[in-house]
């Protein structure tokens, strides 16, 4: 047992307690240390009742608990300036008061100063606040600011630098340790340091020495100036947001796995994805695996897996299945990340790109399409030019220099008629028929083609000798011979078609059509209905233009080929009595073409027929409006080729479009045919003046038209070739030539025109001959319909010449 004298020897205040905490006896700074308490009343107390503050880890409870052990115990208590620490000392305790620091002690004065944090105490009793310079700092209070002014102590002051929204909660803190509700208070304000500047405070306040009621007597504060971590924080906080806001509206969903632990984290957003809205956070770790496609699984898992063993980037686009079978496109895209001692993590994005997929399938099935139909014909769906073109091009180089193959060049005969007769929807009945009756021919031995209007291509690629390219060509002619019916009427087609072969060193793939063109136009010239194979000779069958021949097909559908109108003239009165009609090729492209510019080339691939006929339609439908517009309709001559003139259905196609008031003539060019007179011939142009039509003979006395034509056809006049007209009057003795000629037609009893009279003189010489009829440049030159028209006497003189 220590003695009093023992103690009283420490410098400390000290007291010895027994083992159940009771004082048994203390030194004198003890006692005066706890003086409130009477001196005798200090023996047998406990601490607590020496200390009532004391909290939980009371010495109190220590005794109780922990005597036996013996351990000594630091005790923290800041009992008012006090530490407090007991020692075991054999069966009994020593316990010893250390000083406190306290504040205005000058090492901790010097160290307060220089430490960032602000520090504060406030003496209850004495009511009285004392600052740190670091305080003053904080709140840009100047040191020259007297702190223990009467203004500096109204805590007024202070709270009214605190920010409204903070100011409450301040103030229910410090209230409630003035009050001693609570022992500390770790509060955070925003404090305006000068107008408009505010910094973010936060205090740790205590209450550090109580009053012998118990009451808080001394409450200490520790301020830290947390602006640049709240700002931090702000700054934190709002980049979370945006990026929270980024990743909401894009839909991008986050996701983690951890590979050391095997956790997987996905975000609301990827379990939305997935199907799985609703489930936990945290995934088991094979779930991916299981939910990607089965055709994707494999290709995506060992990549994936590759990527993070090789610690790299990994981006893939995959089809996963949801539970009720739907499946999404999910474009993903992860980063290795660096984990300190542990194998690191996966983070991760995920999109669902589902309808970024469908717009591109979208898109590439139109594009499909276009491209399809850009490379087929839209009404019987087969070949168009363009895929020919390409197709060729490729077969070509994929045959060998030996390898053959065939071209069939096909051209409906008459088709025109159908479209004019029954119409364009018999028409495209008949090329459909056509297009199925070649495919089916034809099958995968090559490509089937319509080449535009009537005409089609078949490229042969599996050529098996000339036996079977004629078998082809026979087979097709037969079928489309077969009667079809087309509203009502049971019409066969008929069809000319050109074949060549060819062989895989062929260079120019031009050569190839125009080749299987030349056999095309020479199984026309041989009667239509009939094939032809290629072969040089035939060349000179045609010379062609196929270019020019397609235009003009074109041409003539829509309506492009007209004609005008060149007056003819009696040749004493010089008032109109008829017109040429000139034929001309409205061109968008060229303009106006004359006939010498397209005729040769339309000749030669048989299409002046179809020129004629459109001229014929053109002049009769010309009429009808001079007619229409109370004018007398003129005698119209039409120049008429001789495929024109022996058209076996000419005179019925003629009948039928002629009404009362039309009046036409015929003039017949290409006279070498009519020298030979044939009963066909002869019961042609019976026909046609049975049909009320005049039969002119055209550039008579030129090396076209002879005398002998003159015999054969017996036509109702004659026109002087403009050849023999022009030489007038450089060659006076031409008049006598041309006077031989008018003789000649007189004792034909034929009619003689004139024409291609340039001038006065000319026109003066042929009114000395015995012509009825004059034309040319220098009475009226070829004019368009309308201009022609206004020149036109009233219709009561037609009524007269109908009647
Ligand atoms: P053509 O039958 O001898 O027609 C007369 C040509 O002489 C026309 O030329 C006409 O413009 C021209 N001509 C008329 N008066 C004069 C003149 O005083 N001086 C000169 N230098 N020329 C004059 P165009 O229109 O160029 O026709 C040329 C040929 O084309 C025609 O010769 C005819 O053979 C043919 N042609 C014209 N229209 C048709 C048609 O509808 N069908 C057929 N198959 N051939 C036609
Ligand atoms: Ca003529
Ligand atoms: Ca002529």
């Amino acid at each position: 047992m220590y003695s009093y004298g023992l103690i009283n020897s420490l410098a400390l205040p000290a007291a010895i307690l027994d083992r159940s905490g009771k004082v048994v006896s203390c030194n004198s700074k003890f006692h005066e240390a706890v003086s409130d308490v009477g001196e005798n009343a200090v023996l047998g107390q406990t601490l607590f009742d020496l200390f009532p503050t004391v909290d939980e880890l009371s010495p109190l409870s220590f005794f109780e608990k922990d005597a036996d052990r013996k351990r000594g115990i630091q005790v923290e208590l800041f009992t008012g300036h006090f530490r407090l620490s007991i020692d075991p000392i054999d069966d009994d305790f020593l316990c010893q008061l250390t000083p406190d620091c306290e504040m205005d002690s000058t090492g901790l004065r010097f160290l307060l100063e220089h430490l960032d944090q602000g520090v504060w105490s406030y003496d209850l009793l004495n009511d009285l606040f004392t600052v740190s310079d670091a305080w003053r700092r904080i709140r840009n209070v100047p040191p020259e600011f007297d702190m223990y002014s009467e203004a500096a102590q109204d805590p007024q002051l202070w709270l009214d630098n605190i920010h409204s929204d903070d100011r409450d909660q301040v103030w229910s803190d410090f209230s409630s340790l003035v009050t001693g509700d609570a022992h500390s208070v770790n509060v955070q304000y925003r404090y305006q340091v000068s107008k408009g500047r505010w910094r973010w405070v936060l205090c740790n306040a205590k209450v550090m020495a109580w009053d012998k009621d118990g009451a808080p007597a001394k409450i200490v504060g520790m301020d830290t100036d947390i602006t640049s971590i709240k700002h931090g924080e702000l700054n934190q906080l709002q980049l979370y947001s945006k990026l929270q806001l980024a990743l909401d509206v894009s839909g991008i969903g986050v996701w983690e796995f951890d590979t050391e632990t095997s956790q997987v984290y996905w975000d609301d957003t990827v379990l939305g994805i997935y199907g799985r809205k609703g489930e936990l956070n945290n995934q088991p770790e094979n779930l991916w695996e299981t939910l990607i496609h089965p055709d994707d699984r494999e290709a995506t898992v060992s990549e994936s897996y590759r990527a993070f063993t090789e610690k790299r980037d990994f981006r893939r686009d995959f089809r996963i299945v949801r539970a009720n079978g739907e499946i999404r496109h999910v474009r993903c895209a992860s980063r290795f990340v660096a984990v300190p001692g542990t194998k690191g993590k996966m983070l991760g994005v995920n999109i669902d790109v589902t309808d970024d997929y469908a717009r591109a399938e979208e898109l590439e099935r139109a594009r499909q399409l276009l491209e399809h139909d850009s490379r087929h014909d839209a009404l019987t769906g087969l070949a168009n030019r363009r895929l020919l073109d390409e197709h060729t091009a490729d077969l070509l180089k994929r045959l060998n220099a030996n390898d053959k193959f065939a071209v069939l060049h096909i051209d409906l005969d008459h088709f025109k008629q159908v479209n004019d007769t029954l119409g364009h929807a018999a028409g495209d009945q008949v090329l459909i028929r056509v297009a199925d009756t070649l495919r089916a021919l034809v099958g995968n031995d090559g490509l089937v083609c319509r080449n535009g209007g009537d005409e089609f291509v078949i490229v042969l690629e599996t050529f098996t000798g000339e036996k079977s390219l004629r078998d082809l060509c026979e087979n097709i002619i037969a079928q489309m011979a077969e009667p079809m019916i087309t509203q009502g009427v049971a019409r066969s087609i008929g069809l000319s078609i050109g074949c060549i072969v060819s062989s895989g060193d062929v260079v120019d793939t031009g050569e190839i059509f125009i080749n299987a063109d030349v056999a095309l136009y020479a199984a026309k010239s041989a009667g239509r209905s009939c094939y032809k194979i290629f072969a040089p000779e035939l060349r000179s069958v045609s010379r062609l233009d196929v270019t020019t021949y397609h235009d003009l097909v074109a041409a003539m559908d829509a309506g492009h080929v007209i004609c005008h109108f060149q007056p003819q003239f009696d040749a004493q009165t010089l008032e109109i009595v008829g017109a040429e009609a000139l034929m001309r090729w409205n061109c968008p492209s060229r303009g106006l073409v004359l006939p010498d510019d397209f005729l040769p080339a339309a000749q030669a691939r048989g299409l002046c027929s179809r020129l004629d006929a459109c001229v014929l339609d053109y002049v009769l439908s010309e009429q009808t409006r001079w007619a229409e517009a109370g004018r007398h309709v003129p005698t119209v001559a039409l120049n008429i080729s001789m495929h024109r003139l022996m058209e076996p259905d000419l005179i019925e196609q003629i009948n039928a479009k002629l009404k009362p008031y039309h009046s036409i003539s015929f003039e017949l060019l290409e006279t070498s045919f009519l020298d030979q007179r044939t009963d066909e011939l002869d019961q042609v142009l019976h026909e046609i003046r049975q049909a009320g039509i005049r039969i002119d003979l055209d550039d008579f006395g030129s090396g076209h038209s002879s005398i002998v034509a003159l015999q054969s056809v017996r036509p109702d006049r004659v026109k002087l070739d403009r050849m023999l007209i022009a030489p007038i009057q450089k060659n006076p003795a031409q008049i006598h030539i041309l006077d031989a000629l008018v003789r000649v037609a007189r004792l034909e009893n034929c009619g003689v025109v004139a024409e291609g009279i340039e001038t006065q003189e000319q026109l003066d010489a042929i009114q000395g001959l015995n012509c009825e009829v004059v034309q040319g440049f220098y009475l009226g030159r070829p004019v368009l319909s309308d201009d022609f028209a206004v020149n036109l006497p009233r219709a009561i003189a037609a009524k007269n010449k109908t009647a």
